[in-house]
């Protein structure tokens, strides 16, 4: 939920989500369409997709906890390498690095003043860890970059300025083309993903017919419409034939 979304706007749907579905089983039993349902309002329904089907993983091979290792989580659909960290690390306490935007930025500019590969990135992160739990140090460098390190850096208040390379030597600002460190989203308004979010929508709670959903959503072409749907389709968040419907996997 957390992915490419401000935490503040995750809480309440993250609520709501947790007292439906508290355990992987209850999850996994519930159809996508139920998912899909509770998920609504979030965005990026493809993420739902596959959370559900990672609840189904986790019930089917793993008798229903959740993978306590980098390489299980990895091998459920949905959990790159940021996720599979963040979780070792907080939920685990395994000596693993987090590498979001956030700490991206802090380590091209505090640490080495220059871009980093994805590579290089992860030793460098690696090499800051202490022994014992890695959860403290990883918060605090996703804070140091969520607060201090921002893509406009407040250096005057940040509390590690004095050793801060890139504040020391100068040199042009290293960070946005570094590993880790995501490229600004693309506008929303008007965007693909917010019409995709709009036709999904008009499918919640009933299946409707073309007609009926582009009445709902205004202005599109057509060409532009079947694209979407079709997109929609293949993620396998809809059904589509005389009516589009939610998908019941
Ligand atoms: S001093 Fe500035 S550039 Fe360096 S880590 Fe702090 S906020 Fe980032």
């Amino acid at each position: 939920m957390l992915q490419q979304t401000q935490s503040l706007r995750v809480v309440g749907p993250w609520l709501k989500f947790i007292e439906r579905f508290p355990t992987p089983e209850s999850c996994a039993e519930a159809p996508l369409s139920e998912v899909l349902r509770v998920w609504s309002g979030l965005g990026y329904p493809r993420r739902a997709r596959a959370l559900h089907s990672a609840a189904r993983q986790i019930v089917n091979e793993h008798g229903g906890a959740v993978p306590a290792s980098y390489e299980g989580l990895r091998s459920l659909p949905g959990v790159g390498d940021y996720t599979a960290s963040a979780v070792s690390s907080f939920a685990f306490h395994l000596p693993l690095a987090v590498l979001d935007t956030n700490v991206g930025r802090v380590l091209a500019r505090a640490l080495v003043n220059r871009s980093l590969s994805a590579k290089e990135a992860r030793q460098v992160a690696g090499s800051l860890l202490a022994k014992g739990d890695s959860a403290p140090h990883n918060q605090a460098m996703i804070d140091l970059g969520a607060l201090f390190c921002r893509s406009i850096p407040r250096c005057e208040t940040c509390p590690v300025s004095r050793a801060c390379r890139w504040r020391n030597e100068g040199g042009p600002d290293p960070a946005p083309k570094s590993a880790g460190v995501s490229a600004p989203q693309a506008k929303f308004a008007g965007s693909d993903r917010q019409l995709r979010g709009r036709i999904l929508r008009e499918v919640l709670d009933r299946p409707q017919s073309r007609a009926m959903i582009r009445r709902a959503i205004g202005e599109v072409d057509d060409v532009r419409f079947e694209r979407l749907v079709e997109s929609l389709r293949r993620d396998g968040l809809i059904e589509t034939g005389r009516l589009i419907r939610l998908a019941d996997g």
